[in-house]
């Protein structure tokens, strides 16, 4: 049997806008880092960026942590490198589940072997802190695991007390930032979270590719105590720190120019200032909300736990979920995102992360909206 081979043409991507769950757009001068040339992973021009993407990082999570870095791999990396240097065959983690990620960071913590105890909240309920003090107090666990900004419902976690209750009952609390760093407040030193990990491709607006992580001294201390070898290899946190730290130990390929376009998408949250980078999301969802309200759209979540950067609205009784979402993309070039797990067909998730966080995006996609409604 011969094998044909076919020249495809060039990679020539459609624009669009991007107003789903992530990725959200990306700035000219990140897609322009993506592709300056490739140096190697033990130049020293590399070394500075890494230090640099480290740097920035920290100011990002609001840490001083010394353990902070960009894990290769997208969001999911981060969870499972946390999850998997944390937890030992047999140790005990507590996963607060109100949506598609919680689920996720249970089913990672189960494959390892964990005993992993869950408490559920509906889609788009958050947790109190009586809730979470019941179950520590029940189950006594090495870690707490919960998400901060959960993607698939739009419903914002608060933490601070949560983190007070963690530490009380001696554990260590692990939280997903993926969709919260960089459009809204994650106070990692203030709020005491032990270990947190994030994605590019969200309010960093870098492409999907890495997943920024940190963790506190006391999480590198049960880390230091581990009497088990970390079950992956490749984001085994004691090999992958030597290589991000001083001795620059060789241990994989880092993804070079993936670095090269987070550091600039760093820059440019740096640039703008956390503060104004936060206050613009929040108005963007004033804004979107407003304009969605005056059309009849309500929100799938209650007022006080809305997230900013990710506007999960009640699909309207007897329009077509698909067809709509379709248009948007066919006629004006929007993606938004269906709902997903049991909210599937019943809710719209409409981004408004870094980039895609501009309030002519919000004109557009209302007036957009208008229009396939018709
Ligand atoms: N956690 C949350 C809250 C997310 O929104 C996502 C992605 O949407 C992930 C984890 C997984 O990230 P990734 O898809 O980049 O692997």
């Amino acid at each position: 049997m011969t094998i044909e081979h076919h020249l495809h043409p060039p990679i020539a991507p459609p624009r669009r806008t991007l107003m789903g769950p992530g990725p959200s757009d990306v700035a000219a001068s990140v897609l322009a880092a993506l592709g300056a040339p490739t140096v190697g992973h033990l130049d020293p021009y590399f070394l500075k960026v890494m230090d640099e993407v480290q740097d920035m990082l920290r100011t990002i999570f609001h840490t001083t942590n010394e353990l902070t870095l960009a894990v290769s791999g997208t969001g999911s990396a981060g969870m499972e490198a946390c999850v998997v240097n944390l937890l030992e065959p047999g140790d005990k983690i507590v996963v607060c589940t109100n949506g598609v990620f919680g689920a996720r960071m249970a089913d990672v913590a189960g494959r390892i072997g964990a005993e992993v105890v869950q408490i559920h909240r509906p889609f788009g309920e958050v947790f109190s802190v009586e809730e979470v003090i019941d179950v520590l107090q029940k189950e006594k666990p090495k870690v707490l695991g919960i998400v901060h900004a959960e993607t698939s419902t739009g419903a914002a976690q608060s933490l601070k007390e949560i983190s007070e209750a963690v530490h009380e009952a001696d554990a260590l609390l692990l939280v997903d930032c993926v969709t919260s760093l960089g459009g809204m407040p994650v106070k990692i030193d203030e709020w005491d979270i032990d270990a947190a990990y994030s994605g590019t491709q969200k309010c960093l607006s870098c492409p999907p590719g890495l997943s920024p992580v940190t963790f506190s001294s006391r999480a590198v201390a049960a880390m230091d105590a581990r009497k088990t070898k970390v079950s992956s290899w490749y984001l085994d946190m004691s090999m992958v720190r030597s290589y991000w730290g001083d001795s620059r130990a060789y241990h994989h390929t880092a993804p070079i120019n993936m670095n090269f376009g987070l550091h600039q998408a760093l820059r440019l949250v740096l640039e703008e200032g956390m503060e104004n980078r936060y206050s613009r999301h929040y108005a963007n969802h004033c804004a979107l909300k407003t304009g969605l309200n005056a059309i009849g759209i309500e929100f799938a979540v209650a007022e006080d736990h809305q997230l900013p950067m990710l506007n999960a609205v009640n699909i309207p009784d007897g329009v077509d979920d698909a067809a709509i979402r379709g248009q948007l993309l066919k006629r004006f070039g929007i993606e938004i995102g269906g709902g997903l797990g049991p909210l599937k067909g019943k809710t719209w998730r409409i981004g408004l992360m870094g980039e895609s966080s501009q309030s002519t995006h919000v004109l557009l996609f209302l007036a957009a909206l208008e229009q396939c409604l018709l």
